[in-house]
């Protein structure tokens, strides 16, 4: 708790504050980011918000999104920055080589695997989103919360909860959602623009993935698989597949669900989601990857079948509860 109070006494005294998130960014962390930038703004400071690349549909469409840069001036100069959402340095992509070495940085997050990188650290894995942390941040700073930042903070939570129905639904995280909605977030309006927004292209491309749902180990693992040729076929984008990974753990009786998303000629991207006892997060680091008890990924370097093989044959050691 001192560390928040720490990060709050920053906020109020410095004024010219570097944003930013992970790269393939979520609404949790875009979110997050918009909130924290409004407030602060709000307040009478300076802030630059940052981001890999140009958002895309929904989350270009959430409010302040407009303010979201690419590039930050050489010559622009910070008190400090504010790393969001984000579990390690590596995961700001190039926007990391824009954090200058002497400037502070406060590193908010929620993930368990979050390496502490920063000069001040409020990681809390109880938490269910960045965004609960940022507005208990926002609160104990003193700063304003106007409609915007708590619609921004409600999209976050909502995205992480997954509409409030995964595992990381809280009281706290619903108490939260409760006082957004009494300081001017709009759940209805912010789920038809976040949540139940999409391009036909990206319902074409679903079609395509469920097709290609598998079923394994005695149908305790199910594994969906999209290919570039997929992608190009239904003249989706790559971040139009972000949510699929929830098809195949609904399916009755799956306990791990997997998509394997390949993202070039020899690597594929993992998304791993479990659905009541597989640490998700632990297989994950067995290749290298990192994330959430329910929710975790990985990058494999090696062809979709090669990377499925090698997945399956840890899967399912760790299923049969050989791996501790
Ligand atoms: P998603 O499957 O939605 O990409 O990611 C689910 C969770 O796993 C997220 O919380 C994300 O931070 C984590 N995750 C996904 N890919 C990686 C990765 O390559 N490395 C680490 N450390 N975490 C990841
Ligand atoms: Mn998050």
């Amino acid at each position: 708790m001192m560390c928040l109070h720490r990060i709050a006494a920053v906020l109020t005294d410095e004024h010219r504050f570097l944003l930013m998130t992970h790269k393939d960014p979520d609404a949790d962390g875009i979110g997050s980011m918009l909130a924290l930038g409004k407030s602060l703004s709000d307040a009478g400071k300076e802030t630059t918000l940052l981001s890999q690349e140009p958002l895309r549909p929904p989350l270009n469409l959430l409010k302040g999104a407009g303010q979201v840069v690419t590039r930050v001036d050489a010559d622009q100069v910070f008190d400090v920055a504010v790393v969001l959402d984000c579990a390690e340095k590596e995961r700001l992509g190039y926007a990391a080589d824009q954090l200058r070495d002497q400037l502070p940085l406060i590193n908010i997050d929620h993930h368990e695997t979050n390496d502490r990188f920063g000069t001040l650290n409020l990681i809390e894995p109880e938490s269910s989103s960045t965004g609960e942390l940022v507005f208990g941040v926002i609160q104990a700073a003193g700063l304003p919360i106007g409609p915007d930042v708590a619609g921004n903070l409600y999209a976050a939570i909502q995205g992480d909860t997954g509409s409030f129905r995964y595992a990381n639904t809280t009281a706290r995280a619903l108490r939260a959602a409760a006082d957004l909605v009494d300081r001017g977030a709009d759940p209805w309006g912010i789920s038809r623009k976040v949540m139940d927004s999409h391009s036909l292209p990206r319902l074409r491309l679903l079609k395509m993935a469920l097709d290609t749902i598998q079923l394994h180990h005695k149908g305790r693992v199910a594994i969906m698989t999209l290919t570039r040729k997929m992608l190009e076929e239904a003249g989706a984008h790559e971040a139009d597949s972000d949510q699929f990974v929830d098809y195949p753990r609904f399916v009755r009786g799956v306990e791990l669900g997997v998509l394997i998303r390949e993202i070039g000629a020899d690597a594929c991207k993992f998304s791993l989601r479990s659905n009541t006892w597989v640490n998700a997060a632990r297989l994950a680091s067995r290749f290298g990857g990192g994330g959430h008890e329910r929710a975790a990924g990985f990058t494999y370097h090696g062809p979709v079948t090669v990377a499925e093989n090698a997945f399956l044959k840890e899967a399912e050691r760790f299923l049969d509860g050989i791996c501790d």
